[in-house]
């Protein structure tokens, strides 16, 4: 059997993903459907990747906002080789600017490659990944008119 695009083989050989003490917080957001930003508690500058200090102010203390989902389309790769298990080939691949300010990266779906344009709209949805980890994933603006 041929794994392609809708095939149902399981995703092995796939890495787990990386969970630490810093990164907790925005996994388990995103296992509930929300994409949360790292916020500085003493300049409010937002952050991400997380980490344990504030790169502007040093601090060590933070809490989180929740992103709005709309973001533009900074840059992208569309992958077609090699292959890994764990992904659906083309894999289109989008570093987005967040409203927030902060950037991404995630898989983009429901666009295909050769619709994908530096700038364009897109908002964050979440989808099921390797591990079954709940992760973001970027795809056109649904519902309203933007
Ligand atoms: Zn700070």
């Amino acid at each position: 059997m041929t794994a392609g695009p809708q095939s149902t083989a399981p995703r092995t050989g796939v890495p787990p993903l990386i969970i630490t003490e810093d990164n907790h917080f925005w996994f388990e957001a995103a296992k509930a459907g929300r994409l949360e930003i790292q916020r500085c508690a003493a300049c409010a500058a937002l952050r991400h990747p997380p980490g344990p200090a504030c790169p502007q102010c040093r601090c060590l203390d933070w809490d989180t906002i929740q992103a709005s989902g709309r973001c533009t389309l900074h840059s992208y790769t569309t992958i077609y080789h090699p292959k890994d298990s764990a992904f659906d080939y083309p894999l289109a691949v989008g570093l987005v600017d967040l409203e927030e300010g902060t950037r991404l990266v995630a898989d983009i779906i429901d666009v295909p490659p050769t619709e994908l344009a530096i700038g364009m709209p897109l908002e964050i949805t979440f989808g099921e990944h390797a591990h079954g980890a709940i992760l973001p994933q970027l795809r056109r603006p649904q519902g309203d008119s933007r």
